[in-house]
């Protein structure tokens, strides 16, 4: 679904230019988990940027099911509207909106997206209830821990079933137990939905969670290495 084709990504301050992303190629395709690895400062979070048409590449291109969507000259709207319905995405810190409470901050995204809001907070609700947040849906952010306000950004970022999910350190603020339900999740997502997902994780425990992974060293692809996720989801 997701196709990244000689990425480069430069970040100029003042005189220096940084070269975070150097010529980095991706495919990752519906059913399928990717994680991607690399020490801190590689590359990582511009990659799912990029890939979650957050941020343009400086060159090459990006294409989702066959269709160029990093042209420096795509029409904005289109591009937003594409995003809203067909990626989710996770950030390195959750980012929720202060001021609405959990199910308020899941529901919004469905909203957005015209669902009446009775229906937007039923689905919201049940959303955060198979996440076992349940007990928390009228808690604003700052009631709730890191790992539940990681975990309702997981939420929100499945409201709108997305065809490509991209994860940024997303269970960096949970314990293993609950950080393994969550790329589990990921991994049924993936499965069931037909959804791309892709994973940026220090996380070596949670490698056999991941069908490969790639990894990251000074804004380039360094290794691929292929795990028996499949046949590890079974006895898990
Ligand atoms: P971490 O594991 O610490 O999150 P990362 O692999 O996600 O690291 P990136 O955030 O992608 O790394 O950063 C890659 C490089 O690009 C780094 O050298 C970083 O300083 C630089 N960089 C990232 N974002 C910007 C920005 N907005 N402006 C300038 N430089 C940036
Ligand atoms: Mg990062």
């Amino acid at each position: 679904v997701l196709s990244i084709r000689d990425v480069q990504r430069l970040y100029r301050s003042g005189d220096t230019t940084v070269r975070a992303l150097d010529g980095v190629s991706l495919d990752i395709h519906r059913g399928e988990v990717v994680g991607i690895s690399g020490p801190s400062g590689s590359g990582k979070s511009t990659l799912l940027l990029i890939a979650g048409l957050l941020e343009p590449p400086s060159a090459g291109e990006v294409l989702i099911d066959g269709r160029r969507v990093s042209h420096p000259a795509a029409d904005l709207d289109r591009l937003r509207t594409f995003r809203r319905n067909h990626i989710g995405f996770i950030f390195q810190k959750a980012n929720l909106i202060p001021f609405l409470t959990a199910v308020e901050n899941v529901a919004l995204a469905l909203e957005i997206d015209h669902v009446p809001p009775r229906a937007a907070r039923a689905y919201a609700g049940a959303l955060l209830a198979s996440l076992d947040l349940g007990h928390r849906l009228d808690n604003h952010p700052a009631r709730l821990s890191g790992g539940e306000q990681q975990r309702v950004a997981v939420a929100r970022a499945l409201a709108n079933a997305p065809s490509l999910l991209l994860a940024d350190e997303p269970t960096a603020a949970l314990d293993s137990v609950r950080g393994r339900q969550v790329l589990q999740l990921f991994r049924e997502i993936a499965r069931t939905r037909q959804a791309a997902v892709a994973v940026v994780t220090h996380d070596q425990r949670a490698l056999d969670l991941f069908d490969r992974t790639i990894e990251l060293s000074d804004g380039r692809t360094r290794d691929v290495a292929a795990h028996s996720a499949a046949s590890a989801a079974g006895t898990h």
